[in-house]
């Protein structure tokens, strides 16, 4: 993981060059899903597509343009609608960042295709097909068939299938039931749903199962004195939740917005994990088996770039890439 991880870094700090000198139709060309997949029993949808959640969960740029690195958490001048041909919008931000479902619905096909790479398929129930292309990863939690409800953790954000030349991006496309070349420009949901990009807090990996004190003081770099925001219950009535050797608890919003505040047995401090070291270590890094574990310090600014060490290795965000490394 820890070779795999620095690899991927440099890879997207090359690709940095290769996206600023790429004409926009290679960024965008068709990603369409392969014949055999297409052609399903047609059957009218029965209501709108909708989507509560924005699929790229972290700062994105929604739609190629000369800033498309300028990620923002918030709707920005910057995203704009490049369907055009290729019935679908691209979303770019680092690989890495995670990808969640903006729409409830079951998982359909598989989760690869040869233009798409990894990708997810979900169905919502009035006969929307949502589809999800260019992962880096696949969660391994998915199966087909199974019913995911809005902001499930779908995996992250790559450039696999025939986006291997690009800059990492979401090809995102919604289309009625089987019918690609039907797709909706998907770029006014995308718009409305874009506040959400940066606000669902969760720990995907907690253990749950007990009901425990809310961890009322948790050390930030700024020594406390931000608000850590309030309690996120992240799928049942416990905001605390326990998570092998102590407890952890999600915040949303706060003067440093989505963080997990995280306390060890028997440590006298809780340490707050935000920002993008968050983004990597809640949704990616820093899963049940993980090596990092708990945090042991605040993030600090090292010489490339935020950093935050854990007790088995530390994190950090060059600008463009996550990585995590053992000590
Ligand atoms: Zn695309």
């Amino acid at each position: 993981m820890n070779s795999k991880l620095g690899m991927a870094a440099i890879a997207v700090g090359a690709l940095l060059t290769t996206g600023c000198g790429t004409e926009e139709d290679a960024l965008t060309e068709a990603h369409r899903p392969e014949g055999s997949e297409l052609g399903q029993a047609e059957q009218l949808t029965t209501c709108p597509a909708a989507l509560p959640v924005y699929p790229v969960n972290g700062r994105h740029n929604n739609g190629y343009d000369a800033t498309w690195a300028n990620w923002q958490c918030t709707p920005s001048a910057s995203s704009v609608s490049n369907t055009d041909s290729h019935l679908g919008n691209d979303i770019f931000g680092a690989k890495g960042t995670p990808i969640v479902a903006g729409q409830a619905g079951h998982i359909r096909l598989g989760f690869t295709d040869p233009t798409g790479g990894k990708v997810v398929y979900i169905q919502d129930g009035c006969g929307w097909w949502y589809y999800y292309a260019h992962l880096d990863t696949v969660s391994t939690a998915l199966a087909v068939g199974q019913f995911v409800s809005a902001g499930t953790y779908l995996g992250t954000l790559g450039q696999t299938g025939n986006a291997s030349g690009t800059a990492p991006h979401l090809h995102f496309s919604i289309y009625p039931d089987g019918n690609y070349n039907a797709g909706i420009d998907p770029y006014p949901l995308l718009r409305a749903a874009e506040g959400t990009a940066c606000s669902t807090s969760r720990v995907g990996r907690d253990s749950g199962g007990g009901f425990y004190g809310a961890i009322s003081t948790c050390h930030s770099r700024n020594g406390g004195a931000a608000a850590a925001g309030t309690p996120f219950d992240n799928g049942g009535t416990p905001h605390v939740h326990r998570w092998g050797a102590g407890v952890v608890q999600d915040n949303n919003g706060g003067t440093l917005g989505p963080n997990t505040c995280m306390l060890k047995d028997g440590a006298g401090t809780a340490w707050m994990v935000r920002g993008s070291i968050w983004t990597a270590y809640v949704y990616q890094l820093g899963g049940s088996g993980s090596f990092l574990g708990y945090p042991i310090g605040e993030e600090f600014a090292s010489a490339t770039g935020p950093r935050q060490n854990f007790e088995g290795g530390y994190i950090t965000w060059n600008g463009s890439a996550f990585a995590a490394f053992r000590y």
